[in-house]
């Protein structure tokens, strides 16, 4: 019976056929409004798994990039916004350079900087080398 219909077409006293949507409905073939796309029910588990996907994802990336403020903190005071630090000694920590962070280009020169809440490195390419600064400090570069 349902399998005669197809997505979309209207069934006269029961509305239009539906295939819900949602990847664990059981039993997915309904009938509903003209848009419908899922069971009320289904809609809302749906809606739930995509925000709880979304709060994991946010959640890992917070958790980089605390990981690399920590690192950054750490090492601050051997770089003093100054002085170049092997970029192995971000790495030996588990710095994780694909984590989120603001890039800015310095005014004075013009450097690409990555900022991480109170602090921002620049990396030079030519000797694998980063220095780190306080946010503040970058006007001066
Ligand atoms: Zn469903």
């Amino acid at each position: 019976m349902n399998q005669n219909y197809k997505e979309g077409d209207y069934i006269p006293s029961k509305g239009y056929f539906h295939i819900c949507k949602y990847p664990n409905c059981v039993d997915p073939y309904f009938y509903g409004r003209k848009n419908q796309k899922y069971h009320p029910d289904c809609k809302k588990r749906n809606d739930a798994e995509k925000a709880a996907l979304k709060r994991e994802k946010t959640k890992e990336e917070n958790e980089k990039m605390a990981k690399n403020l920590f690192i950054l903190e750490e090492l601050y005071p051997r770089s003093g916004g100054t002085f170049e630090i092997q970029i192995s000694e971000f790495r030996i920590r588990g710095f994780d350079f694909q984590a989120p962070s603001r890039h800015v280009k310095t005014e004075i020169n013009g450097y690409s900087c990555f900022i991480i809440h109170g602090y921002a490195y620049r990396y030079i390419k030519e000797r694998e080398t980063i220095i780190i600064y306080k946010k503040d400090e970058l006007c001066r570069v």
